[in-house]
């Protein structure tokens, strides 16, 4: 595509398709710039937005190298702001023809007419939206509030071109007349986010633009659009941030509140597609730092007077349970009048000093709303936060207080499952393992050897002699103390490996990892001794008790069910063959 370079002569139209002329006039040092164009068509010419009186000497010696001014009989003006339509008298006094007419909706000629010019006015609506003259068929399409209420466009059939008006216009730095490539969506995105009143409307306006087979853009201002190009440009505006103004308040660098919201958008989809909290810091932390001099990022939450979880960028983001600190815990009060906290929305504040300025944003508990974390943007030096920067920080700090809620409770769950966990692995009344964890842990030993067979496991079924006796003589209560102390000598007497369990009642059993024959025989006989040594304080001091044992080795894919059932079999044999005795399971 041409560049400002391969353009000969700037002082001539410029043929932007065939009988389609530029007129318009480059403006020194002008990001904006503001184009005429001119179709050429024998007695029926168009001028299509005439222009401000900038370059309107130009614009008018520049159409007269195409025709002479008699020929222009209709003159579009696409909506009536100044730099369209400020030309109308003076164009008045030049175009004498009595036909010659200017286009433009009801809303524009309502404001149009107060230049008294000559030339009569024609709304486009009562000429059904379109232009016939023949050679040509112009078609007007209406894309109201972009950004005047009776706002349109003109599409060209013939050449393809859609004259854009204020929709598809740019600021640039280094103006080109033509659009070079992909980057100039950057010159239209703040152009369009500041100035379209929103999205929707902006969106809307787009889809009555996309059936149209439109080759070519030619936009009011910043470059003209080439073919190659279209799609991608009508694409990405569909999906541009609208209505920025709305957050200024003072004096707005449109720039960088474009940077801001782009950031925010970024960081918004982040949320709505990563659930991992840390990925969507570690994201937070990457826009920030396009933003900020950041050294670093914390998330604190309070979980109660004692606790806090801290998410760092040093610890990669991973939670961590820490103790609160003085220093923290004073950010989570809102500061007061005249500290060196400076104050901005519900959500953010900052502290502006050479050495350690920061920038926090409360999180907040959505039911009480009430500051229940922090996040710290600790920075390199101070940074001046405007009005409007801080409205989209506060933005920022309210999805993020959303994304620290989900995770707390994410967090909470986790701590009742385990406790949940807990309860259902462990006996309250022994503290020995239950039969629901002897299944899960039985289920990964016998995975173990029945890949290898070297792996000794087994098993020791205990039941204590005429237990029922102690009930009945000295009451349940004292029952469960004998329980009780017979769950400590079970937990004394075997290793960490081994998986002591209380089955129910009065009946334990104890899996033992790496034991033969006689290693088990041998704990169980241990065992066995110290309960015919126990002695217990109160109602049972000088009673003894006494416990039978039977033990079964597993054999590679063997179930538990039979192993278990090899132990029973042997600890009845031990009862009858007198009970307060081990027996072995024969296989
Ligand atoms: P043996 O095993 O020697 O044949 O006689 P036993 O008296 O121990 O036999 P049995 O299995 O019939 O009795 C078990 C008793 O254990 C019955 C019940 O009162 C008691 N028991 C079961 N669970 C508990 C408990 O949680 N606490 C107390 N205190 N007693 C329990
Ligand atoms: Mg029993
Ligand atoms: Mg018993």
């Amino acid at each position: 595509m041409e560049s400002n370079e391969s353009i000969p002569d700037w002082s001539q139209p410029y043929a932007i398709a065939e009988k389609i002329w530029w007129v318009g006039a480059p403006l020194q040092d002008d990001a904006f710039q503001c184009h005429t164009y001119l179709i050429e068509n024998g007695s029926e010419s168009i001028l299509i937005d005439p222009g401000s009186m900038i370059n309107f000497d130009e614009m008018i010696r520049k159409v007269e190298t195409v025709l002479p001014l008699s020929d222009i009989r209709w003159i579009i003006c696409q909506h009536q702001d100044p730099d369209i339509t400020a030309s109308l008298p003076a164009l008045d006094r030049l175009i004498t023809r009595s036909d010659a007419m200017v286009l433009t909706h009801w809303r524009a000629i309502a404001l149009l007419k107060h230049y008294n010019v000559r030339i009569p006015f024609q709304c486009i609506e009562k000429m059904g939206w379109r232009l016939d003259t023949g050679a040509r068929r112009i078609q007007f399409i209406f894309t109201p509030y972009l950004h005047f209420p009776g706002a349109f466009c003109t599409f060209d059939d013939q050449s393809g071109i859609l004259f854009s008006s204020d929709l598809f216009g740019g600021f640039t730095e280094q103006w080109q007349l033509f659009a070079q490539d992909e980057s100039y969506f950057e010159a239209m995105r703040p152009f369009h986010e500041h100035y379209m009143p929103s999205q929707t409307i902006l969106f809307d306006g787009l889809l009555k633009l996309s059936p149209l087979p439109i080759r070519m853009i030619a936009p009011q201002h910043g470059s003209i659009i080439p073919e190659h190009l279209v799609q991608f440009m009508i694409e990405r505006l569909k999906d541009l941030d609208c209505g920025l103004f709305s957050l200024a308040q003072s004096s707005t660098d449109v720039q960088r509140l474009s940077r801001l919201n782009l950031l925010l958008r970024k960081f918004f989809k982040d949320l709505v597609f990563v659930r991992e909290f840390r990925s969507v810091l570690e994201t937070l932390a990457q826009l920030a730092g396009q933003l900020l001099p950041l050294v670093g990022l914390d998330i604190h939450w309070q979980l109660d007077e004692e606790e806090f979880l801290l998410w760092s960028q040093e610890n990669h983001y991973q939670r961590r349970q820490t103790k609160p600190c003085a220093d923290v815990t004073a950010l989570f009060r809102q500061p007061d009048q005249g500290s060196d906290w400076s104050v901005r929305g519900v959500y953010l504040c900052y502290l502006v000093q050479e050495e350690k300025s920061a920038l926090v944003l409360h999180l907040r508990d959505s039911e009480s709303g009430g500051v229940k974390g922090l996040a710290i943007f600790r920075m390199q030096r101070a940074v001046v936060i405007t009005q409007e920067e801080g409205q989209i920080l506060n933005r920022m700090g309210e999805a993020l207080s959303v994304a620290a809620m989900r995770e707390i409770l994410q967090f909470q769950l986790e701590g009742e499952r385990q406790r949940y966990y807990e309860r259902s692995i462990r006996d309250p009344l022994t503290n020995l393992y239950t039969r629901f964890y002897l299944r899960e842990a039985a289920g990964r030993l016998f995975e173990i050897q029945d890949r290898d067979a070297h792996t000794q496991l087994a098993f020791a079924a205990f039941d204590l002699d005429f237990f029922k006796s102690v009930n009945d003589t000295y009451g349940h209560a004292a029952g469960d103390d004998v329980l009780r102390a017979l769950g400590q000598i079970l937990l004394a007497e075997t290793r960490t490996m081994d998986i002591p369990v209380r089955l129910g009642g009065e009946e334990f059993l104890l899996l033992m990892v790496g034991s033969g024959i006689p290693e088990s025989l041998e704990v169980a006989e241990r065992i066995r001794l110290r309960v015919e040594k126990l002695a217990l304080p109160g109602i049972l001091s000088g009673r003894s008790f006494t416990i039978s044992a039977g033990v079964s080795l597993r054999h590679p894919k063997e179930s538990l069910e039979a192993v278990m059932e090899k132990a029973d079999v042997a600890l009845y044999k031990a009862k009858h063959a007198g009970r307060n005795r081990v027996v072995m399971a024969e296989d």
